[in-house]
């Protein structure tokens, strides 16, 4: 029989487990018994181990991992999912953001043959400024990147063991698991749902941890940040060059005389434009030894019909 594993990152949610667990035997009575949770402390500071140990006593499906700090959400799911046993892995948050009510569909889903389910959020209960700051951010990360990253997209989802393995083999050190999912390219489908409020306790996203992963999916997944020098040199030159033809054709026609500063000006605006081009052609070599270094796989394939 089929095994599902469930990851989840716990930083200071000892109230949230006990009905994250409950939630979860309730959903898996529609299926089968043959499942675990791992969950994950995150170095929390409140009793969110002594919680999970109790639950864990009792039930021999709860599996803990006690991390020796708060490594971060995407280290501490990195965790978990190089622990997991399942033939599909769900991973979601502890404080119920992610509602379990949704398992059931994923498990659905991947029966029909998607290795990767993804729960789409259809609404966001935050603050006005975090909402507003990912919608953009999730738009221009949208544009710029190299693979198709799903938007409203988080790290709620289901994928097969096939994908887990692939994922197992990219150690690269800055996460963005979202991002690696996607870049795997197996087939995926999508499960709408609406985001509740965080049922206990406080959000463990810092502005300093969001900022971090929002870093991490923009230098990781897109060339973004080499393509400014590129069009900055672009615009400085060619602002440059209109100058220079201002200057050459005034002095021509109004016998107007420009002083060597200005004259001098022009050249620093040209250096200034070369200096952007020398740090775009920078940007391209260090990412492409950013790219060697990750090491990720050149290719995967899904099917082949010969055995060698
Ligand atoms: N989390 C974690 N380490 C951290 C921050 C968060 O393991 O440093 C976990 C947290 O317990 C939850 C999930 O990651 O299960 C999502 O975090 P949170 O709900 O705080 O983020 P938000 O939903 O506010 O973006
Ligand atoms: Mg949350």
């Amino acid at each position: 029989m089929e095994k599902i594993s469930f990851v989840v990152p716990a930083y200071n949610e000892e109230l949230n487990i006990p009905i994250l667990y409950s939630k979860i035997v309730e959903e898996m009575q529609k299926f089968h018994n043959n499942w675990e949770i791992i969950f994950i402390n995150d170095g929390s500071q409140d009793r969110t181990l002594a919680v999970l140990q109790k639950y864990a006593q009792e039930d021999k499906r709860i599996k803990w991992i006690d991390l020796s700090r708060n490594f971060g959400h995407q280290a501490a799911l990195t965790a978990g999912l190089d622990m997991a046993s399942g033939d599909a892995i769900i991973s979601m948050d502890c404080d119920m953001q992610d509602p379990p009510e949704v398992i059931g569909q994923m498990i659905e889903e991947w029966r029909k043959g998607y290795k990767i389910v993804y729960a789409r959020r259809k609404n966001r209960k935050d603050s006005f400024l975090k909402k507003y700051t990912a919608i953009w951010y999730y738009k221009i990360l949208y544009r710029f990147s190299d693979i198709e990253i799903p938007r409203n997209v988080a790290d709620f989802r289901l994928i097969d063991r096939e994908v887990l393995e692939i994922l197992k083999n990219m150690q690269e050190k800055a996460r963005y698991l979202r991002g690696m999912v996607a870049w795997t390219g197996y087939s995926h489908t999508f499960i709408d749902f609406e985001r509740p409020d965080r049922l206990y306790g406080v959000s463990g996203y810092s502005w300093k941890k969001s900022w971090h992963l929002a870093m991490d999916g923009i230098i990781n997944f897109s060339l973004l940040p080499v393509k400014i020098a590129f069009w900055a040199g672009i615009f400085v030159n060619l602002f440059a060059f209109l100058l220079l033809v201002f200057l050459v054709l005034s002095s021509l026609l109004t016998q107007q005389v420009y002083s060597a500063n200005q004259w001098t000006l022009l050249l620093i605006l040209f250096m200034l434009g070369l200096q952007f081009f020398m740090f775009w052609f920078l940007g391209e070599y260090i990412s492409r030894i950013y790219d060697q270094s990750k090491d990720r796989p050149l290719y995967i394939i899904r099917h082949k019909n010969f055995d060698l």
